[in-house]
């Protein structure tokens, strides 16, 4: 028996936007995405929910959620992305990674996102649990490499699969060019888009994307911007991306360094900046890193959209 229809679902039939991310990309306009983690406590759940409230506001073009290194925050992943998909009008991407999994498992993993509606994926490799950077071993029954992943999970139905992309290189790659063959490998296994490690340099993206034209393949890069609010944030960013911090940043967040406030906005600026320098080099987007706090994102978007679509961007809450 069908059920009375929701707010809910009127509120998706209404929205005649695509529900997969490559149609979004074909569109032509830029997306704008925003990317959370799985919270380990109850409080942290809390503000996240609040905080993806707060962005469903903003209609952004679709949502992801990271995939943990084990345990139970990978329950915690689907459950997100699960619900993100049944109780809210946003469009979830469901990371997942090959770690510590059997190719049983991951069809499992498939199956689950598949019966919530979930039909985009971000089909990663993953870092080996404790240390990224450790020796990475192979599940017995799993997958060596992300492009298993992308095949596996297109294999298992109509999905649109993203990959990672690396600007300033993979850290176990062994120089630029190798990273990009490996890349396309991925684009060439049937991957629909790709969002990029976070980086700081436009030039880096912009050759990245270069090397991977030369290799004829023409697959969207989504670039993935992470707002410095604190100076720690610099010390982070450069562990996780790999990629040194531009000296010249580096010095003009020094000269602000002792006043919290000065640095937040200045990492507003500079990352409203490198949008808008990278949009207006014909990325076909921005992804924005949050972790689960929406206010210097929501504040670089509302700038962005300001200036290219003021009308849209007005009438937004
Ligand atoms: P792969 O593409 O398999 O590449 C891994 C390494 O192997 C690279 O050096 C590559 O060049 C090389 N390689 C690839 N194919 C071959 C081949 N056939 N032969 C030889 N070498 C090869 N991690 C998480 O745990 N959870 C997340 O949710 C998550 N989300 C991410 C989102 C984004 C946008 C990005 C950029 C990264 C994310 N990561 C996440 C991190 C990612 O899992 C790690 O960076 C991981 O080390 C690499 O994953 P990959 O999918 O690029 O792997």
């Amino acid at each position: 028996m069908l059920g009375t229809p929701s707010r809910l679902d009127a509120a998706r039939t209404a929205d005649a936007r695509p529900r997969r991310i490559r149609d979004l990309l074909v569109a032509g306009e830029p997306t704008f995405s925003f990317e959370f983690f799985p919270p380990k406590t109850p409080e942290g759940q809390r503000k996240l929910w609040r905080v993806i409230r707060e962005i469903e506001a903003l209609q952004p073009s679709f949502v992801s959620v990271t995939y943990g290194a084990g345990g139970g925050t990978r329950d915690r992943t689907v459950e997100i992305t699960e619900r993100m998909a049944t109780d809210t009008t946003l469009l979830p991407v469901a990371h997942m990674t090959a770690v510590d999994h059997s190719v049983r498992e991951l069809r499992h993993l498939i199956g689950r996102f598949a019966a919530a509606g979930v039909s985009n994926m971000l089909a990663l490799r993953g870092d080996p649990p404790g240390d990224p950077l450790g020796t990475w071993v192979r599940h017995p029954e799993g997958l060596e490499y992300a492009d298993e992943l992308v095949r596996l999970i297109k294999e298992s139905g109509d999905f649109c699969v993203g990959v990672a992309a690396f600007p300033y290189k993979h850290p176990r790659s062994a120089d630029v060019d190798t990273d990009a063959d490996h890349f396309v490998r991925k684009c060439r296994a049937g991957a629909d888009y790709a969002i990029t490690q976070m980086f700081f340099d436009p030039e880096d993206y912009l050759r990245l994307r270069d090397r991977v034209a030369a290799r004829g393949c023409d697959v969207p890069i989504i670039p993935e911007i992470m707002p410095v609010v604190k100076l720690a944030t610099i010390e982070r960013s450069e562990q996780l991306s790999g990629a040194p911090f531009p000296r010249h940043l580096a010095e003009e967040f020094a000269k602000v360094g002792d006043d919290p406030e000065a640095v937040r906005r200045l990492g507003i600026e500079q990352a409203r900046r490198m949008c808008e320098r990278l949009l207006d080099e014909g990325a076909p987007g921005i992804h924005f890193i949050t972790f689960n706090q929406s206010t210097a994102t929501r504040e670089i978007y509302r700038q962005i959209a300001a200036d290219r679509a003021p009308a849209a961007a007005a009438a937004r809450p």
